[in-house]
C-alpha cells in the first residue's frame, strides 16, 4: 500500500514498531504530519483484550489492517523488527530490509512472564489462545488457569462458562488484588456459581499442576527486548523510561507508548499496562511526533482512571469505581449491568482505532 503521501519524499518519516492498540493509535494520529509506516507481523489488529473470549470459543477476534490504515496513508511492512540503529535511524526487519526513520515509535507491547506456552500441549497463555481453543475442542477434562488478577479471572470464568471442562483458579496471593473488597467478594460469588475451584495463597509450577491443560496467566512482562539492545533506557520494571512527552529520556527521537512505556502522568503515577492506557498513549504519542515534526509544540500526558472493567463469563462482570491513581473504591456494578458496560468498553476499543482512521 503506497500512497502519493509516502512517496513524498519531503515529508518526514515515522515508523512505527507493533500494531497492537498503540501502535495503531500511535500512527494513525503521527499521519497528520509525516509519512508513516507501521511493522507488524500480522495484517490484522488482534484484540488482545478478547484472548480469553477467542480461548473459549470465539470465531476471531482480528480485524484487518488495510482498512484502518489507507485512509490516513499509512503503509504496512509485514514482518517482525530485528534491530534498531538509533545512530543511523534505521530499523531492521526479519526480511533484511532497512526501514529509515525520522521518529521511531516503540510499541511492540508485552506478552506473558513464565513458562513458554504449548509444552507437550498442556501449558498454554494467552498468546496461544487459537492452540488453548484447538485443544480444548478435544473434550472435556480439567484446566487449571494460573494467575488471580484481572487476565487470570477473565480467562477462569470465561472457561468453566463456555467450555465443559472443570476449571481451578490458582494464585500465588489473593484473588483480584487490585480490587475493593466488595469487588473481590463478587468475584468470589461468580467463581463459586460457575464451580471454578479457588486456591490462594499457593505458589505453583507449571510441571507440578495435575491438570490436563494449564493457562498460565501469571503477569506480563513488556516486550523490550530491541529497545534494550538498541541502547535505550529500560527502568527496573523492563519498560521503556520515557518523559512526559512519551519520548525516550536517553533517545529522544524515540517514542514508546503502550505496555511497553513506563509512561507516567501527574495524576496517576506510572501507567500499569492495559489497553485502557495503549489507546491513550498511543494516541499522544503519534500527535506529540506529528506535532515535533512540523514545529508545534507537543504536549504532556493527561491521564486518569475512572473504572476497572472485567469480565465474568458473558452474563456476568464487574465494573470497580477507582480513583484517579487506580485504588479501588467502595463502589461496584456488577451482573448483567455491568457485563454490558464492559462489552461496550471492549467494543469502544476498536471504535476508538476506526475514529482515529477517518
Ligand atoms: C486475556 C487478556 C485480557 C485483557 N483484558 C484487558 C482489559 O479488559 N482492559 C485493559 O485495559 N487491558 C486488558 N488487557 C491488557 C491489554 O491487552 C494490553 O495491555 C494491551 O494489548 C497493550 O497494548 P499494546 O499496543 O501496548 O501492545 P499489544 O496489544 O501487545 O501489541 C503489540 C503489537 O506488537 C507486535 N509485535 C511484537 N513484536 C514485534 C516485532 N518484533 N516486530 C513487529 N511487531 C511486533 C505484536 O504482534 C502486536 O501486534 C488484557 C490482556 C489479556 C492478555
Amino acid at each position: 500500500m503506497h500512497t502519493s503521501k509516502q512517496n513524498d519524499s519531503s515529508r518526514p518519516r515515522v515508523v512505527v514498531l507493533g500494531a497492537g492498540y498503540a501502535g495503531l493509535m500511535a500512527a494513525l494520529r503521527a499521519a497528520a504530519g509525516a509519512a508513516v509506516t507501521v511493522v507488524s507481523p500480522t495484517s490484522e489488529l488482534t484484540e488482545r483484550v478478547r484472548q480469553h473470549e477467542l480461548a473459549a470459543g470465539r470465531p476471531s477476534i482480528s480485524h484487518p489492517l488495510a482498512p484502518l490504515l489507507a485512509p490516513r496513508g499509512v503503509a504496512h511492512v509485514p514482518g517482525r523488527a530485528t534491530s534498531i540503529d538509533t545512530a543511523r535511524r534505521t530499523v531492521t526487519t526479519d526480511d533484511g530490509r532497512v526501514h529509515a526513520y525520522d521518529r521511531l515509535v516503540y510499541a511492540l507491547g508485552s506478552r506473558t512472564r513464565g513458562p513458554a506456552g504449548d509444552r507437550d500441549g498442556r501449558v498454554f497463555t494467552s498468546e496461544t489462545a487459537e492452540s488453548t481453543r484447538k485443544r480444548l475442542a478435544d473434550g472435556p477434562g480439567k484446566v487449571v488457569v494460573v494467575g488471580g488478577g484481572a487476565t487470570g479471572i477473565e480467562t477462569a470464568t470465561e472457561l468453566a462458562e463456555r467450555t465443559g471442562w472443570a476449571v481451578e483458579l490458582h494464585t500465588a496471593g489473593t484473588v483480584g488484588p487490585s480490587l475493593s473488597a466488595r469487588g473481590r467478594a463478587h468475584v468470589r460469588t461468580v467463581l463459586d456459581r460457575l464451580g471454578v475451584g479457588l486456591t490462594e495463597g499457593v505458589t505453583v509450577a507449571p510441571d507440578d499442576i495435575d491438570a490436563d491443560v494449564v493457562v498460565w496467566n501469571a503477569s506480563l512482562v513488556a516486550a523490550t527486548e530491541l529497545a534494550a539492545d538498541a541502547g535505550l533506557r529500560v527502568g527496573p520494571d523492563g519498560r521503556i523510561v520515557v518523559d512526559e512527552l512519551l519520548r525516550s529520556v536517553s533517545h529522544p527521537d524515540v517514542y514508546a507508548a503502550g505496555d511497553a512505556a513506563a509512561a507516567w502522568s501527574a495524576g496517576a503515577g506510572t501507567l500499569r499496562m492495559a489497553c485502557a492506557t495503549a489507546l491513550p498513549t498511543g494516541a499522544r504519542a503519534g500527535r506529540n511526533v506529528a506535532a515535533e515534526l512540523s514545529g508545534r509544540d507537543p504536549a504532556p500526558l493527561q491521564f486518569r482512571y475512572w473504572v476497572q472493567c472485567l469480565s465474568l463469563g458473558r452474563d456476568d462482570g464487574l465494573v470497580q469505581v477507582v480513583g484517579r491513581d487506580d485504588s479501588p473504591r467502595d463502589v461496584v456494578l456488577t451482573g448483567r449491568p455491568a457485563a454490558a458496560v464492559k462489552e461496550q468498553v471492549v467494543r469502544s476499543t476498536v471504535r476508538a482505532v476506526r475514529w482515529a482512521a477517518r
